[in-house]
């Protein structure tokens, strides 16, 4: 089956504060492994369990764009980032669930560091109701097929969840948990800014392209 025919759509939500290496790559990779029809980046406009970003959902929009224009397979899904208030991944779920109808399998992705606090979401069994889940392991976080690490709640919930192959996602339209094995790249948000912020350089730690938006738009700089 082509991909255009899959029914199988990627959901990748995040701060991308900014979008790096790390994001694309574990979102190329989880494209080709499941034969994804899209993957579909939503910037998140102000998450719930976090501190709040620094650059503005408008800048943060910009900069997914710029990384993804030339991959037919991504999408940049702006809802969350024009929404004011807070951004709740199972209502955005909810929501492009009755866009795109029961057909569609959505297949949300995190990495590890994200999923191990997924018990502490608003409505988060629900979200099994809603899609898969993918995780990508991140370096420094404890991994996720180590169910031990995982919160007590989250792993009894997860325990018939678990499925060891991404044809398995065949199985069901929603509620597998995969573990992908993607590559390991030790990049985060975090640290590129703190190395704009030191003067250091962050070239190959992300596309040229959102290098070029950070600079015109002076961002993370604590010039803008
Ligand atoms: P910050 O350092 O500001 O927390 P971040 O680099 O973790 O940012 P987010 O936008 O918060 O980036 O991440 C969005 C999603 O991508 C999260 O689920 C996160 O776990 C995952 N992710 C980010 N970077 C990586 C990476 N290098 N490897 C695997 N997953 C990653």
């Amino acid at each position: 089956m082509s991909r255009f025919e899959s029914s199988f759509i990627g959901i990748f939500g995040g701060t991308f504060d900014p979008i790096h290496y790390g994001h694309l790559r574990i979102a190329e990779e989880i494209v080709e492994m499941i034969n994804l029809r899209e993957m579909r980046f939503v910037p998140a406009g102000m998450p719930r369990l976090r501190s709040a970003p620094v650059a503005s959902p408008q800048h943060r929009a910009a900069m997914v764009h710029a990384a993804i224009q030339n991959n037919p397979r991504f999408v940049l899904d702006e809802r969350e980032a024009r929404r004011p208030g807070m951004s709740y991944s199972v209502e955005l779920l909810r929501e492009l669930r009755q866009e795109m109808g029961r057909n569609v399998t959505l297949c949300f992705v995190m990495g590890a560091d994200a999923f191990m606090r997924l018990a502490e979401w608003h409505s988060w069994r629900e979200l099994f109701q809603l899609c898969h889940i993918i995780i990508a392991a991140r370096p420094g976080h404890a991994l996720a097929t180590n169910h031990d690490v995982l919160p007590q709640k989250l792993r009894e919930e997860c325990v018939q969840r678990w499925v060891s192959s991404a044809g398995s996602l065949e199985g069901a339209s929603s509620g597998l948990i995969y573990v992908a094995p993607t590559t390991l790249l030790d990049i985060s948000a975090t640290t590129i800014r703190a190395r704009i912020v030191a003067k250091s350089s962050v070239r190959y730690l992300l596309p040229d392209a959102v290098l070029d938006y950070i600079e015109t738009n002076h961002l993370y700089s604590g010039e803008e």
